[in-house]
């Protein structure tokens, strides 16, 4: 079976219904559902999981007044096409536009697509020059897009000339391939992609612990069999993980894959995507549940990306509060304790 691109094809699965505003919905964002996404999905189910983060929904026609077409701001910070300055000692690095999947909640949902822009050979020229003149450039990340669907031989070119630029120490690739689409995962690949010199990091997208089916279990072995440190990147969505036992789940379910949890992403103000938001506050009390439940190793930290390219932020929940001769420390279980300031 192949990949679903259109409303007809998810259609005839049966996963939605002939409707005018679902197909405008659907031309706001390409559609991408990979046989592995389309096989865990439980067709009893209105409200399922899966289905929910991969089908076009009537909801995405509604803009609310909040919401950006580049909500993390990466165009006030991209000096160079394809590349995006933040921080002083890291830069993103966007090769293409193309996924896997295509996730209606994406925070790049109006640049990414079969349409997007690649970069063409001179601009990813461009852009490795840009990151070799500036020495302070420590880390890497290869994003887009799905970095791995790009050729092994062309991502195995790309890392080799990061790898060759000597002040780059570590190379990071952002991916959702080993979850939806684990067949890529290939000894060719893990060889292509392997650097000489610096050290490569994977971050896997991954928000339901169903989504690590056998074999994402066993293309995440893979990948950590190659030496390759793993961390898992999550985004906080309602229907699909808003709740304890489902964030309980997923991260141990991570961690026994071999991958460290690192960030619960706030949904971001993406254009169209209401529905799959939560306020702020309730992830904080399904934060400080899971502090009172899971181990340091299976903590993520929550974070809000900043709308306006003004990076990443630690929202909480927060564990002290104030008294005039004292920290108040307040427990995973909600008790609060007093300790010297
Ligand atoms: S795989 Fe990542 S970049 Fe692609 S649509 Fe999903 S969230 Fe967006």
């Amino acid at each position: 079976m192949q990949t679903l691109r259109s409303l007809e094809a998810l259609e005839r699965e049966g996963l939605v219904a002939p409707d005018l505003r679902l197909a405008e919905a659907a031309q706001s964002m390409a559609i991408a559902l990979t046989p592995e996404m389309l096989g865990l999905i439980d067709r009893a189910d209105a409200g399922d999981p899966i289905a929910r983060q991969f089908v076009p929904s009537v909801l995405e026609t509604e803009i609310a007044a909040e919401e950006l077409s580049d909500p993390i701001g990466d165009e006030a910070r991209s000096p160079v096409k394809g590349i995006v300055h933040r921080y002083p000692d890291r830069v993103l690095l966007k090769p293409l536009h193309v996924c896997p999947v295509y996730c209606r909640f994406c925070f790049r949902r109006e640049k990414v697509g079969p349409g997007g822009e690649a970069l063409s050979a001179d601009e990813l020229d461009r852009a490795l020059a840009y990151i070799r003149e500036r020495r302070e450039i420590w880390e890497v990340i290869l994003t887009g897009g799905d970095p791995l669907m790009m050729a092994p031989r062309r991502l195995g070119e790309l890392i080799a000339a990061l790898d060759a630029t000597e002040h780059v120490g570590v190379i990071r690739i952002h991916s959702r391939v080993p979850i939806v689409d684990p067949s890529r995962i290939t000894a060719e690949l893990l060889e292509a992609i392997k650097p000489r010199r610096a050290t490569l990091w994977l971050g896997v997208h991954c928000n339901h612990a169903r989504e690590l089916s056998l074999a994402a279990r066993a293309a995440l072995a893979m990948l950590a069999d190659a030496g390759i440190p793993l961390i898992g990147q999550t985004v906080l969505l309602a229907g699909v993980n808003d709740d304890v036992e489902t964030l309980d789940q997923l991260m141990r379910a991570l961690v026994s894959a071999r991958v460290k949890p690192y960030y619960l992403h706030h949904p971001d103000l993406v254009r169209g995507t209401s529905h799959f938001r939560v306020s702020i506050r309730r992830g904080q009390e399904l934060m400080r549940a899971l502090r009172g439940r899971l181990s340091g190793l299976a903590q993520p930290t929550y974070v809000l990306d900043v709308p306006g390219g003004h990076g990443k932020v630690p929202i909480g929940p927060a564990y002290l509060g104030d008294d005039p001769d004292a920290l108040l420390v307040r427990d995973a279980f909600g008790q609060t304790h007093r300790y010297p300031g």
